[in-house]
């Protein structure tokens, strides 16, 4: 999730801007005609990430520590998102020579929400209470039930909007048809669903009420703005389906960052409070730093205890965000501190990972703002050449 709405949720920690859940996605594909009723990829939703992991020597060890790209200390770039209409919009579809994309029903995307994935086997008891803002409401069927009420039909100036823009965006998204799903479906939310974030299920898009609405009100005085902060968002989200369909590439992918494979050991204690990314629900890399305490550290979101409503009803109100101190050995990954605790982005991070974006929650976030300024063809940011490496390696796989 790119949730850009997110971004003030880790005020805590300046250099952070969202959290798992972002957006307002993309489109990169092209409208077209065609007429296409729920066909919603759902054997898409829930591709297993890999976690096994090969064990490295010592000597391959430093060998790839002294490959990791280091970057520029320079400030990150700064962006800003921000959407209306509402009445239920036909059942419709649209399809493309590039991808085929349609619009999903609140129907259908209620039943691709509640289906069972990566995500919803990762969630925990406590940030489920949040996510139902009812502290005795931990099971996965109570969150069910938001998903099928939060769930929306689209209007047709919504679908008109994202259309458009997703037509702008075919030509540049040529390059990485091929590895796409066969289709991608885009879904609406309201704030019922993951704190009203803009994140992604399977193949499929979810776009938050109050995106668009931003987006619509942002258009009234400045539509080249918000066609811009919409084909961010929809290119942040289509990112997630990006990787996800092609999860197998995960460690050489998330080394353009300088992250390295390992398996991580989660602490019960932190396995509790942990706040699942439906983006990136895995912790399965760490970002190596030098330092004679640990090996690195790993980007870690967690919920600041249990809902109650005197603490705030929005998920925004109880996410904590940091970095992990850890140790690496024969591909896993153990806490290096005595007691777990979350960490201040640090210099050495950055300048590990880069500072296009202050999106660093998790690599696969991260990588998801780069891909949005690749597409889009930004000039002026820190570390350009993440860039290059993305459009590179995807221009590498078969
Ligand atoms: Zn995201």
């Amino acid at each position: 999730m790119p949730y850009r709405q997110v971004q003030a949720y880790f005020s805590t920690f300046a250099p952070v801007r969202c959290i798992a859940f972002i957006s307002l996605g993309i489109g990169g594909l092209c409208a077209c005609t065609t007429t296409h009723t729920e066909q919603v990829d759902t054997e898409q939703v829930g591709i297993a990430q890999n976690s096994v992991r090969e064990a490295t020597s010592p000597a391959q060890e430093a060998a790839t520590r002294q490959a990791i790209p280091r970057r520029q200390n320079t400030s990150p770039l700064q962006t800003n998102q921000s959407a209306q209409s509402r009445a239920p919009a036909p059942d419709f579809a649209q399809t493309s020579d590039l991808v085929f994309y349609y619009f999903s029903t609140a129907e259908t995307t209620g039943d691709v929400l509640s289906k069972n994935d990566d995500y919803t086997n990762a969630l925990q008891p406590t940030e489920i209470g949040i996510k139902n803002k009812d502290a005795t409401k931990t099971t996965l069927s109570d969150l069910q039930q938001n998903y099928k009420t939060g769930a929306l039909d689209w209007t047709p100036d919504e679908s008109k909007a994202l259309s458009q823009i997703i037509n702008e965006l075919r030509e540049d998204l040529t390059p990485y048809q091929k590895h796409l799903p066969s289709a991608i479906s885009l879904g609406k939310t309201s704030a019922l669903v993951e704190g009203g974030l803009p994140h992604t299920r399977g193949n499929l898009i979810l776009f938050a009420q109050s995106s668009l609405d931003d987006y619509f009100a942002t258009a009234a005085s400045s539509p080249d703005k918000a066609i811009e902060n919409l084909k961010e968002l929809f290119l942040h989200e289509l990112h997630h389906v990006l990787s996800r369909h092609n999860n197998t590439l995960h460690d050489d992918y998330f080394s353009i960052l300088g992250f390295k494979p390992c398996t991580f050991i989660e602490p019960s204690k932190l396995k509790a409070r942990r706040l699942t990314n439906p983006d990136a629900p895995h912790y399965n890399h760490y970002a190596p730093l030098d330092s004679e305490e640990s090996d690195g550290v790993i980007p870690y979101i967690t919920v600041a205890g249990p809902y109650n409503a005197q603490k705030g009803e929005g998920l925004g109100d109880y996410i904590e965000f940091g970095l992990l101190a850890v140790n690496e050995e024969n591909g896993t990954c153990t806490i290096a501190d005595s007691e777990p605790g979350l960490r201040p982005p640090s210099d050495d991070f950055f300048d590990l990972i880069g500072r296009n974006t202050n999106y660093i929650i998790h690599p696969e976030e991260t990588l998801a703002d780069n891909f949005a300024h690749l597409i889009l063809e930004r000039k002026g940011l820190a570390n350009p050449e993440i860039l290059e490496e993305i459009k590179n390696f995807w221009a590498q796989q078969q």
